[in-house]
């Protein structure tokens, strides 16, 4: 506790360093407040200084300041703290710790107790080095204090250095958690100040505060990188250049949502004020996590918003809606189009008869019916003489669209073309002209073909099928293909909404949320290895009453000669062994396009019982009559993928079935994952499951995701922050529209800083 002394004009004076830890600076107005306890000093808030360019360059270049420039950083430490991406002042401050220690005050050893870790002190009575019975080396200490005794313990210990260290009769301070496990209290690994002998415990920890008598910040490490070596330096630079932050986001806006200003929220979460909620610290959840975290989201999705009024401020095509060929469509269809279909074609009209260019993404389930909506869409611009480019992410795929659109385009008199990477000399040298002097409306091809040398008459509508591969959105080289043409992406993977407004927040959203009617539930199980026979005899059943079945294998990699061969052969014994009086298909992405479209036709028209398959059929085919889906080594696929593979049953009358074959032994998150096959079959819970489980950057399959990497906030934890600051960013600019005032020049600068290279926003300034 640090004494207060009062001067000789009447003022009170604080140390500097006392200042700090109140959040105060000089220049702060401070208002006095009593309670029953004392007198509050608190920070009044005043509004924020006019923005002044100059200190702001300083405040940045301060944060530039490179990290071995900091006192005690020599070039060892700055190039450890480099590892761990340390390298500016900027980088420490936002090195957040990943836990909390209580260190608050020493425990005596009777009292500790599980759950989380005490400091407590003592001194060092007996050791020892022995070993488990599996061969593990364990180094045991006991310590002692006035109330008891404590086994610490280490496994694979080096016992002959550890020996060396833990002498008998040497004093420290300990901090760990006591062990749960077993009967005996113990604690394992703790860590360790040790004392000089005779001092007095309590003048040590005073002396020093930056690890001691406080809630103590821990920071992820590397290796040769010490916690107190960290501690330290990150200490230094908060109390350097924390002070110097400049508070960004208007005050008034932090009000709003009850945020902490980024030099507070800092602030608390390197140095917790002492009576901070340790449960919260440890989840990053008190209100200066929050606080950073809605910091970092404001400027992320304001920077979205601004890209997508960049492109709403461009010139595109003003579409008018005729009805010639879609109601025609319409009338066609043997069904009739779902609510959310419907609805989400009128917001893709809108847009198409808007003057500036349409950015839409479209997403729905797995047999929502997408396919159509694309198509309606696609004559709309038709109609206009204009031409529709539709880029698929396989070949496959592109031909199955090719497929369903020519079947209806024929009847309306609309001409389709395939583009395919297979496509030859004279065939191919048509294509091509038919898309050159428009007399292809439509044309159909995989993203790679589509980009190629493809010169397009005129190109009015570019429709980018993601199906469940994200983030590669191929926008810019077709938007490049024509003048401004509009752009329709849609995507089969549920994302969860937090997901999708953080990826394609510069995109409008349409969710088709509703299946056509007609569909059966499909039962998913789980089956070990063990029950494989019983899993043969399902099969068998199935087909007995008129269904067919797929058994689906996975390929890892579709190049992969082994996983090839592993089908290959299943396909075999299945044929052989198991199935000699069936009919058995053989499908997989090696084949020719044509032997693949010929074992689909014969499967579809029930010529074939059993189709062995790879992932190819995940996006292809639709057999109502095929009931029944064997999922061999289900533990190795996606989530996502499990349900765009299970979406190729259920499509009839009949009830359908899905059999996750395991090869035994699961971990237990993956037990936990095909759980949740089992238990649901709509997307979005898988797909939040997923994202739950496997964490966002897994999700999206790393870095071709297209994730921002935020460094405080968490997508999953924080999405209803993300919310907050996506309404926050459309208000300013709903107040503030070119961020033309002061405030807004100050936050279009951070903003240019800290995502203009990433978002492409260099136009914008
Ligand atoms: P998605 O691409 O969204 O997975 P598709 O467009 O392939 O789904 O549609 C799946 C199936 O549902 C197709 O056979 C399609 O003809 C059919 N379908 C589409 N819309 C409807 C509807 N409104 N009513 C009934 N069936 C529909
Ligand atoms: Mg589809």
């Amino acid at each position: 506790m640090t004494k207060l002394q009062v001067d000789h004009t009447g003022a009170l004076l604080i140390p500097a360093k006392e200042l700090m830890r109140l959040g105060l600076q000089p220049g702060d107005c401070v208002g006095i407040e009593a309670n029953d306890t004392g007198v509050l000093l608190r920070k009044q808030v005043t509004a924020a200084p006019p923005a002044n360019p100059v200190q702001q360059a300083i405040a940045r270049k301060n944060l530039t300041t490179g990290i071995q420039f900091i006192k005690g950083v020599g070039p060892k430490l700055a190039e450890l703290l480099a590892k761990r991406g340390i390298r500016s002042v900027e980088d420490a401050l936002f090195c957040l710790p990943h836990r909390y220690e209580d260190r608050r005050q020493l425990i005596p050893i009777r009292q500790l107790k599980p759950g989380s870790n005490h400091v407590f002190q003592g001194t060092v009575i007996s050791t020892e080095s022995t070993e488990t019975r599996g061969g593990r080396k364990v180094f045991e200490a006991v310590v002692q204090d006035e109330s008891g005794s404590i086994v610490l313990k280490w496994f694979h210990a080096n016992g002959v250095w550890m020996k060396r260290t833990w002498q008998v009769g040497r004093q420290g301070v300990f901090t760990g958690e006591l062990s749960s496990f077993g009967w005996k209290p113990e604690v394992h690994h703790p860590d360790v100040e040790w004392l000089e002998k005779g001092t007095d415990v309590n003048a040590v920890m005073t002396a020093d505060p930056v690890n001691f008598g406080r809630i103590v910040p821990v920071y992820p490490l590397t290796e040769g990188l010490h916690q107190k070596g960290m501690r330290r330096v990150m200490r230094q630079v908060v109390d350097t250049f924390l002070p110097n932050l400049e508070n960004i986001l208007p005050q008034s806006l932090l009000e709003t949502y009850q945020y902490l200003p980024l030099r507070e929220a800092l602030g608390q979460v390197h140095l917790p004020p002492s009576d901070a909620p340790l449960i919260d610290l440890n989840e990053g959840r008190t209100l200066a996590h929050r606080s950073l975290a809605f910091d970092e989201f404001f400027f992320w999705e304001l920077g979205l918003a601004l890209k997508k009024r960049g492109v709403a401020l461009e010139e595109g095509i003003s579409f008018r809606v005729t009805h010639r060929y879609t109601k025609e469509l319409v009338k066609l269809l043997p069904f009739q189009l779902t609510a959310a279909q419907r609805r989400v074609l009128s917001e893709i009209k809108a847009d198409m008869m808007a003057s500036h260019p349409m950015h839409r993404l479209v997403q729905g389930d797995v047999g929502s019916g997408k396919t159509l909506v694309a198509l309606m869409a696609a004559l709309v611009a038709v109609e206009n003489d204009y031409q529709v480019a539709i880029m698929a992410p396989t070949e496959i795929l592109a031909e199955q669209h090719w497929h369903n659109i020519h079947h209806w385009c024929d009847q309306l008199g609309v001409n389709v073309v395939l583009l395919t990477s297979g496509m030859r000399g004279k065939v191919k040298k048509e294509a091509l002209q038919q898309v050159a002097d428009g007399r292809a409306s439509i044309v159909i091809g995989t993203h790679a073909v589509i980009q190629d040398k493809v010169e397009f008459h005129r190109l009015g509508l570019g429709i980018v099928d993601e199906q469940h591969r994200f983030g590669v959105l191929q926008r810019g080289v077709l938007k490049k293909k024509g003048a401004n043409p509009d752009i329709l992406v849609m995507t089969a993977t549920p994302i969860p909404r937090t997901l999708a407004m953080t990826l394609f927040g510069d995109l409008a959203l349409s969710v088709i949320d509703e299946l056509p009617p007609g569909r059966t539930p499909i039962n998913t199980k789980i089956y070990f290895e063990s029950r494989r026979k019983q899993v043969y005899e399902m099969i068998h059943q199935e087909i007995g009453q008129g269904r067919q079945a797929y058994v689906i294998y996975p390929l890892v990699e579709e190049s992969e000669k082994s996983d090839l061969k592993a089908a290959t052969q299943m396909a075999e014994h299945l044929q052989a062994d198991i199935f000699p009086g069936l009919r058995l298909g053989l499908l997989h992405g090696r084949m020719k396009p044509e032997e693949k479209e010929a074992v689909m036709a014969s499967f579809k028209k029930q010529e074939l019982d059993i189709l062995v398959a790879t992932t190819v059929i995940e996006v292809g085919i639709d057999v109502p009559n095929a009931t029944l889906m064997v999922i061999e080594h289900a533990e190795r696929f996606g989530l996502s993928q499990l349900h765009q593979l299970r979406g190729r049953v259920g499509r009839g009358s009949h009830r359908s079935s899905c059999i996750l074959l395991t090869a035994g032994k699961l971990s237990e998150d993956g037990e936990k994952r095909l759980r949740v096959m089992e238990a649901t079959t709509d997307g979005f819970r898988i797909a939040e499951a997923d994202l739950e489980i496997r964490g966002p950057g897994d999700f999206l399959g790393t870095r071709q995701s297209g994730m921002p990497d935020f460094r405080v906030a968490s997508i999953l934890r924080d999405g209803a922050i993300l919310e907050q600051a996506r309404s926050a960013a459309a208000k300013l600019l709903e107040r503030d529209e070119q961020l033309h005032s002061s405030e807004g020049q100050r936050i279009l600068q951070e903003l240019l800083q800290r995502w203009g290279k990433r978002l492409e926003l260099a136009g914008i300034a």
